[in-house]
């Protein structure tokens, strides 16, 4: 298992850190007051969840728990679960909710036989189906839908105020290529406009390296998915030339495989046709030498 780094940011607020880059390793973490802990998101497989989930208690065992979700990608969530499974409760917006309890993601078409563990999903999902303040006991969080279908169709931010701490999800990628497959470019654009509001002044992104509002990693994401739309106005692109241009503008980027995925999701979105999803995986694989290797 790969390592992970958890990191104090602020007396209250833990992020829980793995490597940068590779599919499935996402970033979590969890907040504590006097009377409730409260989990932002899982991990990918059962191993790294239960791991997450001992951390997260290692200092008051007896709070009450509760795991919220920053959107249904099962490196976020397949893990709920096992906060179910530990008495803990899981809350969701309606959609990632409904995709959550519809089953684990594991795409064995694209990553063939992997470790998960354990990864049923939990038997209820608390719906967020709009802003709400959280009292933990001395510290109050914010659950915060997106407004619109941004990384997924229903995406989530965690904010911890008096911390100045946002946990993005995957809104926000630092270090690794942002990947668009469930998305919309456009409204994803206005959603960081949107993270930018709350005027945190730490960031603990889906992926990669925290960072900070004054930091360039939001700009740089800003900067590439306004770059997916400008070169996608034509009818027929050149993907494969594109996907090189954009290794070499954002080379310190981790898997840069899914500029294909981004590319005809912007096509498609600036043209108005359907995004066909399995073209796009199949020109994503090719892109990565034919497949995808996990580690976990
Ligand atoms: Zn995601």
């Amino acid at each position: 298992m790969s390592s992970v780094e958890i990191r104090s940011l602020g007396p209250r607020t833990t992020a829980y850190l793995q490597p940068p880059g590779g599919w499935f390793l996402n970033n979590a973490g969890w907040i504590g007051g006097t009377e409730r802990l409260v989990l932002v998101d899982t991990c990918a497989t059962a191993q790294r969840s239960r791991h997450l989930i001992e951390q997260a208690r290692s200092t008051d065992r007896d709070l009450p728990l509760s795991a919220v979700l920053t959107h249904a990608h099962g490196d976020h969530a397949n893990g709920a679960g096992h906060v179910e499974r530990a008495g803990g409760t899981v809350h969701a917006t309606p959609t990632a909710a409904e995709e959550v309890r519809g089953g684990p993601h594991t795409h064995p078409e694209i990553f063939g036989q992997v470790p998960w563990g354990e990864i049923s999903p939990p038997e209820r999902i608390t719906p967020v189906p709009e802003p709400a303040e959280v009292d933990l006991g001395r510290t109050r969080i914010e659950l915060h839908p997106v407004p619109n279908r941004a990384h997924t169709g229903g995406d989530l931010v965690v904010h911890h105020p008096a911390e100045g701490v946002l946990f993005t999800g995957d809104l926000l990628f630092s270090g690794v290529t942002p990947l668009a497959l469930h998305g919309s470019i456009a409204a994803w654009l206005d959603a960081l406009d949107w993270v930018k509001s709350f005027g945190a002044s730490t960031f603990v992104p889906g992926h990669g390296p925290i960072t900070t509002a004054t930091e360039a990693v939001l700009d740089r994401q800003v900067a590439y998915l306004r770059w997916l739309l400008d070169v996608t106005a034509i009818a027929e692109p050149e993907y494969d030339t594109l996907q090189q241009r954009a290794r070499q503008h954002w080379p310190e980027w981790h898997d840069a495989e899914r500029h294909a995925v981004n590319l005809r999701r912007a096509h498609a979105e600036n043209h108005g046709h359907e995004f066909d999803l399995a073209e796009a995986a199949l020109a994503m694989l090719s892109a990565a030498g034919g497949r995808i290797q996990l580690d976990l």
